[in-house]
């Protein structure tokens, strides 16, 4: 959904959002359905969380709070090894994020994202909210399991 805005280079030489601290290990994508059925015959190992939504087991080795885990469907040298369009929703928008601020519904743009430097920002605030926003919010209405809590990381673009 984001090509164009960014480079498959840049993105390539970054990985950040494919990668996991175990602090951050709940920030691994919800996945739908169809991209359980197809990780499932490929044997990638899944888990269920408490929120109710399945995602990714990441394979950590030791008890150190920095060890870093990747996604276990990304390649190190060729990136995500999922066609584009099976990669769970949220990576598909990625940096762009729908979270709840109370009861509000809020979509926000990761502002760290290096991508995002000279006027990425803009861009892609412009196409998610003229192109994107209502598949954000149909995928809100059917995952609300998946839509997380607001983070002061994001820049609120929206809400509702
Ligand atoms: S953080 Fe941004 S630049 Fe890095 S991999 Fe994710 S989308 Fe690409
Ligand atoms: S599914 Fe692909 S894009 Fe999403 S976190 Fe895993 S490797 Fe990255």
């Amino acid at each position: 959904m984001l090509t164009g805005i960014f480079t498959p280079t840049a993105c390539a030489e970054c990985k950040l959002c494919c990668n996991f601290h175990r602090s951050s290990a709940w920030e691994t994508p919800a996945l739908q359905n169809e991209q359980i059925f197809l990780l499932q015959e490929m044997c990638v190992p899944l888990e269920k969380r408490l929120d109710g939504t399945t995602s990714f087991y990441l394979h950590f080795t030791s008890n150190d709070e920095n060890e870093v885990a990747n996604c276990p469907v990304l390649n190190p040298c060729n990136g995500c090894m999922l066609p584009r369009e099976q990669r769970p929703f949220e990576c598909r928008i990625w940096p762009v994020r729908i979270m709840r601020d109370k009861s509000t519904l809020v979509v926000g743009i990761y502002e760290q994202c290096p991508a995002l430097a000279s006027d990425g920002f803009e861009k892609l605030k412009k196409h998610t909210l003229e192109n994107l926003l209502p598949q954000i919010l149909d995928y809100a209405r059917r995952e609300p399991n998946a839509v997380r809590e607001f983070n002061s990381a994001y820049k609120i673009i929206w809400r509702a």
